[in-house]
């Protein structure tokens, strides 16, 4: 049976006006941990190789057939400024002065790419209250529109801040992230369209347990040029995309998180919501409401709500360059 929007919002005032005992009957099971299984894909980033040439980006936006860029892929004053993923750019990547690695002294610039980094633990899965955040077997985290409320519990509850919203589309509106190309499962293509057309390898797909495996064996050929953590190993209870980096990581953009998966604590207070009567939706608005009482108290003449910050994330597309 399906259930999409329409008739959650029905269950929803049906339990608003005749109790919710019926949708509060079944409780969560608690969250748990969760770890890489063998056959779970993941992608291994090695910064020390990228040379911003951004064809990632390039392949990922006509793979996912976003809108095509006013600004050419080739254009390098895109990396003024650090960029996030959007609704239009599902990947982007940043430039960092400095050099990748010590043995790349004379190099005067690091590159990162980011996109959703497919947590093993995710919490967009767990905040996401009717499911339309899921993780496929192979630890892809997909998404179905179908049943999709719009809510962008999504959007708050990811540490890496990837969900973007489409508030451009009025009708249909939808969270928009690297899917990691499902595609590829349906024999499109086996590698994901970015890591497929990076020119120096700099992207690695592979199983995930391999890829630790390979980038364990980088680190100890070359302990001159890479630090001794993988980004991604066990950051929020690990995630699928790795990093290796010849620079300490926050140096570079990556955010230092902790090793317990951020899920686990925000499906407590979920599940603390069920338990004690208050059916998410209805404590979403509550909070909604609180937060615009504050913003109006805070700007009396603006006659707005409160203002959402993923609506000033930088619309991140373009194109190609290379480092000279
Ligand atoms: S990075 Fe964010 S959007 Fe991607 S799987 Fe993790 S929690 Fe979900
Ligand atoms: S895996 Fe696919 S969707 Fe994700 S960043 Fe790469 S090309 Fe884009
Ligand atoms: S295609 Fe490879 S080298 Fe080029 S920007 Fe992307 S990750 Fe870096």
């Amino acid at each position: 049976m399906s259930f999409d929007r329409r008739d959650f919002f029905r269950a929803a005032l049906a339990a608003g006006g005749a109790g919710t005992a019926t949708l509060l009957a079944a409780e969560p099971e608690p969250a748990k941990e969760e770890t890489a299984e063998p056959n779970h894909v993941g992608c291994l980033v090695d910064t020390t190789l990228c040379i911003g040439c951004r064809q990632c980006e390039s392949a990922c936006n006509t793979r996912n057939k976003l809108p095509k860029s006013t600004i050419n892929f080739a254009d390098r004053t895109i990396f003024r400024s650090e960029r996030r993923p959007s609704e239009t750019a599902f990947t982007v990547v940043n430039e960092f002065p400095g050099s990748p690695s010590p043995d790349q002294g004379n190099v005067k610039e690091t590159f990162v790419k980011v996109q959703c980094m497919h947590c093993l633990t995710p919490s967009c899965v767990s905040a996401c209250i009717v499911g339309a955040l899921t993780k496929a077997s192979d630890g892809s985290i997909v998404y179905n529109p179908d049943i999709c409320l719009g809510c962008r519990y999504c959007q708050v509850s990811c540490p890496f801040e990837i969900p973007a919203y489409e508030f451009d589309e009025p009708l249909t509106p939808r969270v928009r992230k690297c899917e990691f190309c499902t595609d590829r499962q349906k024999g499109i293509g086996a590698n994901p369209a970015c890591a497929a057309s990076c020119p120096t390898e700099a992207l690695v797909f592979g199983k995930r347990a391999e890829l630790i495996h390979l980038a364990r064996d980088r680190m100890a050929k070359r302990p001159d040029r890479y630090t001794e953590t993988i980004y991604g190993e066990k950051e929020v209870g690990g995630t699928s995309w790795l990093y290796l980096t010849g620079r300490p990581y926050t140096e570079v953009g990556l955010l230092k998180l902790q090793e317990t998966a951020p899920a686990l604590r925000t499906e407590a207070i979920q599940h603390g919501i069920f338990k004690y009567g208050f059916f998410p939706i209805a404590f979403y608005g509550l909070l909604s409401g609180i937060m615009w009482f504050n913003n109006r108290k805070e700007n009396p003449d603006s006659g707005h709500g409160p203002s959402d910050s993923h609506t000033s994330q930088a619309s991140a597309q373009d194109g190609k360059g290379g480092r000279s």
